[in-house]
């Protein structure tokens, strides 16, 4: 698996950093987690085509993390993109209403008609993508947020918190990750309730015994933090803070 950060920021503009979006390329797919501030332009300029990417997979609803939904819908209906292969979207309870009332709103003009769009609620549980298995885990965030954990044939396994507080079942998510990403919205000094801290991820990436841990979702609190001290103090293993365009090989 072959990951690219095509967003590390969060729903608050800077120039620095996108809203949430991650790429994950593996066997031919190439899978996007969220759709944050600037996934889009992002995906163009990696040359991934939006007549065959997919599935999408959204954390939670919160308007970071699906940001361009209507703009993807939207750019689809161009004549020029020639889709014709279904495009799954896969989220946890809520997603199917908000895109229904989404295409209430705007009508066929993110309606798709030359393609199917599948939209999957997902409460937990294991979802065959491809060569991959996905994982869904229901964490502590909003009402129906997830992280997911995408794992190879081969065993390398992925685990992305979306956003998320501390709790057993993100634990559980990046138990023995081969590199997890996971949300650090704020240096510790600032924690904020429902966000995660470096020295939480910290704890919880040794608790889980996450291999490699990368901290992303950062608010511009963190910009000139020393964040990999931070979560050192409680996490042996690598960490590595995100930046747009940034590729990682699981
Ligand atoms: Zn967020
Ligand atoms: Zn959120």
């Amino acid at each position: 698996m072959k990951l690219t950060i095509l967003g590390s920021g969060t729903g608050f503009p800077s120039s620095l950093r996108g809203g949430p979006g991650y790429l994950v390329q593996s066997g031919g797919q190439a899978i996007v987690m969220d759709l944050g501030m600037g996934t889009l332009s992002k995906l163009h300029g990696l040359g991934i085509p939006l007549d065959h990417f997919g599935p999408i997979l959204i954390s939670h609803l919160h308007p970071d993390h699906i940001a361009e939904l209507v703009s993807l819908l939207f750019a689809l209906k161009n004549i020029v993109i020639s889709r014709k292969i279904p495009l799954r979207m896969i989220g946890g309870p809520g997603l199917k209403g908000l895109v229904t009332q989404l295409q209430e709103v705007h009508g066929g003009w993110i309606r798709p008609e030359r393609f199917a769009l599948q939209v999957h609620e997902v409460a937990g549980g294991e979802i065959p993508l491809g060569e991959l298995t996905l994982r869904a885990v229901p964490l502590l965030h909003t009402k129906g947020s997830i992280g997911f954990r995408l794992t190879a044939p081969t065993g390398e396994s992925l685990a992305y918190s979306g956003d998320s507080d501390t709790c057993p079942a993100l634990v559980d998510l990046v138990r023995d990750a081969d590199l997890a990403v996971m949300e650090c919205s704020f240096p510790d000094t600032q924690k904020k309730e429902g966000h995660l801290t470096p020295s939480e991820v910290g704890r919880v990436a040794t608790e889980g015994g996450a291999k490699r841990v990368v901290l992303s979702h950062l608010y511009p609190e963190c910009e000139g933090v020393d964040l990999v001290a931070q979560c050192g103090r409680h996490y042996q293993g690598d960490v590595i803070i995100a930046r747009d365009l940034m590729s990682l090989t699981v």
